[in-house]
């Protein structure tokens, strides 16, 4: 089968988070199943591909007659193509995104990724696009490039986060060559909300989440929409890619340790990369609890629960670690504060900075990760975390709840703390119940973390069910 996806990041060349590590661990297993796979990048600069084989030729962007560039390459078994244009600085920028042309630079991608696919003449069966920032290839090849010969038998999009909908203004489509009279809501484009309609499938990253986009609190606006579309919805739980998130392999952590070690020698492990972290984030080093947060600083991240969570892991007598970056200014004025109010306290590290190598450094020495999100489409944090031995303290919420079920939980393999209401209280005492866990250091704590490194989310498995999708589809 030939399977394409065109997606604005990919790990390990493009990841600002989740959809990152999903595009790229999902091909990469997807090309391990024999499948026919490229993906379709736009060629920031900042790629790092000196080292991979390349080559590339310059193809016409029909809609300026300008010249856009293709460099082809491959990553295992993975073709990747990576595209830009000639003339404009789209991608030749230092971030992925954070530009007041986002749209205008995607919907620009995604109409070159389609004629880039027109100039192969190659017949694709599922064309696999990403949120909005690619969603409008589905109404591209409906409307512009079916018309010019390019065959692709299906079009699924996935959801990752439907807050994020690339509103723009309709003179974009005309530039593409799309009529924007019929793709107006309200005087403007909504790019995700047209993904939704021309798509053949729509894949929400989570069974919850598929439900929860179709409620007005998480719908974020398109809940009629999807709610119209819903035979076309399904839920598929997204995974890690083990070969870059785990302890016996990882070279990013100080000691490295396998999920079948016994517990006893896990923990032993834990402690001394929790010592080797301290040293280097200047925390003291003693007996006490380690608590982190690894992710982006945005509200869908509940940041006023996070900073209650380093005021309590103080009151607590316990240590705090955030890694964590934002381009919204009054969060990065609220937890600049934060750092200077904690700038010489021992016991808190708040690291405003995106560093894989540190992400991993603290998911491998953590005690606890705390996830008190107002909506989490999937999360992969909390996947991450059990692999490392590390017990999320989450709401239960999206993928949360599809993944963390409580200690006290019946009839289900605990594997973490869990809260409902997003509310300082709540989180205070699942907060509580976990240090106490932690304090008692007993047999319960031991059961907890060997039953979080035993855990499984592999994207292998969740390869395959995309590829029953796309089967079914086609068939
Ligand atoms: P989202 O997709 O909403 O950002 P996920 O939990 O699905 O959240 O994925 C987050 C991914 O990004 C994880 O791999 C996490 O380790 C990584 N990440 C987020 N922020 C940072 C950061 N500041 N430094 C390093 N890695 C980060």
């Amino acid at each position: 089968m030939k399977i394409v996806h065109v997606a604005v990041e990919m790990a390990p060349l493009a990841k600002v988070g989740g959809l990152g590590d999903m595009v790229g661990g999902l091909c990469k297993d997807l090309a391990k199943l024999r499948e026919d796979v490229e993906v379709i990048l736009p060629n920031y600069s900042f790629l790092k591909t000196r080292k991979l084989p390349i080559e590339c030729h310059s193809f016409k962007y029909l809609q300026d007659g300008k010249l856009n560039r293709v460099c082809l390459t491959k990553l295992d078994n993975l073709s990747v193509a990576l595209i830009d244009h000639k003339k404009k600085d789209y991608f030749h920028r230092p971030n992925i995104y954070g530009y007041s042309d986002d749209a205008e630079r995607f919907v620009y991608f995604s109409c070159a990724a389609l004629e880039y696919l027109l100039e192969k003449k190659e017949t694709i069966d599922i064309l696999h696009v990403h949120d909005w920032h690619t969603s409008i290839c589905a109404v591209l090849y409906k409307e512009v490039f079916e018309k010019k010969g390019l065959k692709i038998k299906k079009i699924v999009l996935n959801i990752h986060n439907v807050e994020y909908q690339g509103i723009c203004c309709p003179g974009l489509l005309d530039i593409i060559g799309l009529e924007s009279k019929k793709h107006l809501t309200n005087g403007c484009v909504n790019l995700l909300k047209e993904g939704i309609i021309h798509s053949d499938a729509i894949i929400a990253v989570s069974p919850t989440y598929a439900k929860e986009i179709l409620t007005k609190e998480n719908g974020y606006g398109l809940e009629g929409v999807l709610k119209a579309n819903e035979k076309k919805i399904l839920g598929i739980l997204n995974g890690i890619d083990y070969t870059v998130w785990n302890p016996k392999t990882d070279k990013n952590i100080f000691f490295r340790y396998s999920p079948k070690d016994r517990v006893e020698k896990i923990m032993k492990i834990k402690a001394k990369n929790k010592k080797a972290l301290r040293k280097e984030l200047g925390l003291e080093i003693e007996d006490k609890p380690l608590i982190c947060s690894v992710g982006r600083l945005v509200y869908q991240k509940g940041p006023e629960l996070i900073e209650h969570a380093i005021n309590s892991s103080v009151k607590h007598d316990a240590q705090f670690v955030l890694l964590g970056s934002t381009h919204i200014e009054e969060l990065q004025k609220k937890f600049s504060n934060l750092e200077s109010k904690y700038k010489k306290h021992k016991d808190i590290s708040i690291n405003f900075t995106y560093d894989e190598k540190l992400a991993h450094q603290i998911y491998a020495s953590s005690d606890f990760i705390i996830i008190p999100s107002l909506f989490e489409p999937c999360g992969l944090t909390q996947m991450i975390a059990l692999s490392y031995g590390t017990i999320p303290i989450v709401r239960k919420t999206g993928g949360l709840a599809d993944t963390i079920f409580d200690v006290d939980e019946k009839n289900k393999t605990k594997n973490g703390f869990t809260f409902y209401g997003f509310n300082k209280k709540e989180l205070d005492e699942a907060l509580e119940r976990a240090l106490r866990y932690w304090n008692q250091n007993g047999v319960k704590l031991q059961k907890l973390i060997k039953s979080a490194v035993s855990s499984n989310h592999s994207l292998s498995s969740v390869a395959k069910e995309y590829l029953g999708v796309y089967k079914k589809l086609i068939s």
